[in-house]
């Protein structure tokens, strides 16, 4: 997946040799089989894969992610594994921290917001497209649009059929099974 040097992240490009190119010069990376961390909450379901371009611009990189992944979530309403498709699209500049020319630090503090190249010339979008993944979760996902969700008095799941209890007949089988079920979700 990497070339042009070695690089310190799944999602991390060396483009020195682009930046001695002329703006305009562009360079394609296959993004295969990534996985990044998403922090406690969240998990991939599946790895990252698309490409990104790499465009040299007058003052530094741009890159233009594509990409697609998974994320493994819990339905909202039943708490049935849900597979939610998650698609990065991305653009963002990046700008050189040393002169390439001199390789001494260049000044960033009138630009304190813009995304940097490392001390070793890499682009590395592990960050942005983490941000991406973590703002696409859905706030209440679903396993199906009209997922009825569990029963309130006996916890079952009531996409198998209607059924009926008597109010307050909670079958204490059924109660440890609720449990059960809370602690596998
Ligand atoms: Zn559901
Ligand atoms: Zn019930």
């Amino acid at each position: 997946m990497t070339a042009g040097g070695s690089t310190d992240g799944p999602l991390a490009w060396n483009v020195a040799r682009l930046l001695a190119d002329e703006p305009g010069a562009e360079r394609l990376r296959e993004v295969s089989g990534v996985t990044i961390d998403l922090g406690e909450d969240l998990r991939l379901a599946g790895p990252i894969e698309g490409r990104v371009r790499l465009v040299r611009t007058n003052r530094g990189i741009l890159a233009a992610a594509d990409l697609r992944t998974a994320l493994d979530l819990a339905c909202s309403r039943c708490l049935r594994d849900v597979v939610y498709s998650v698609e990065v699209r991305l653009q963002e500049e990046y700008l050189p921290s040393l002169d390439l020319a001199t390789g001494r630090p260049l000044p960033t503090d009138d630009e304190p917001d813009v995304a940097r190249l490392t001390d070793h010339h890499e682009l590395d979008l592990e960050t942005p497209v983490r941000e991406a993944i973590q703002l696409s979760e859905p706030i209440a996902p679903l396993c199906r649009p009209d997922c009825p969700g569990l029963c309130v008095v006996c916890g079952l799941r009531l996409d198998g059929g209607a059924h009926d209890h008597p109010d307050d007949d909670i079958d204490p089988r059924l109660e440890a099974l609720r449990g059960f079920r809370a602690d596998d979700a």
